[in-house]
């Protein structure tokens, strides 16, 4: 727990939100200001702060997230498909320095991003 980040406070619920989904190591949560019809974040619950700052002892936590984005893909119905981005280091916009797998569906998505 890091104690200035807004995702271990969403985890530890002193943010409250509710969680779709959540399992031993994850949780995932809506955007608070979405740019698809479904746009989730998916994260550890431990305070990992980007890709860059993995572990090899964390293999099996981003394992669990890539199994819950799985699962959150089929409940939401995004069979037409579903983008998921990880925005990591300042060049690439990651404003919130707590790992986050942005879920995002129920749009035509354009690709390059910019
Ligand atoms: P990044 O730009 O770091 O890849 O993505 C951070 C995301 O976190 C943004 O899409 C932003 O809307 C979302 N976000 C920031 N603060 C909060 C919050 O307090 N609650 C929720 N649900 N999402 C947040
Ligand atoms: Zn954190």
């Amino acid at each position: 727990m890091a104690g200035d980040c807004v995702f271990c406070k969403i985890v530890s619920q002193e943010i409250p939100t509710e969680f779709l989904l959540e399992t031993e190591h994850v949780v995932a949560f809506q955007d608070i200001n979405p740019e698809a019809p479904t746009h989730l974040l998916v994260i550890p619950k431990k305070h990992i702060t980007s890709i860059s700052a993995l572990e090899d002892d964390d293999q099996g936590i981003v394992g669990e997230i890539m199994l819950a984005i799985r699962d959150l893909a089929e409940k939401e119905q995004l069979d037409q498909g579903y983008r998921v981005v990880v925005n990591t280091g300042s060049q690439a916009g990651q404003t919130v320095k707590h790992l986050h797998f942005h879920l995002l569906g129920g749009r035509s998505l354009k690709w390059p991003p910019g």
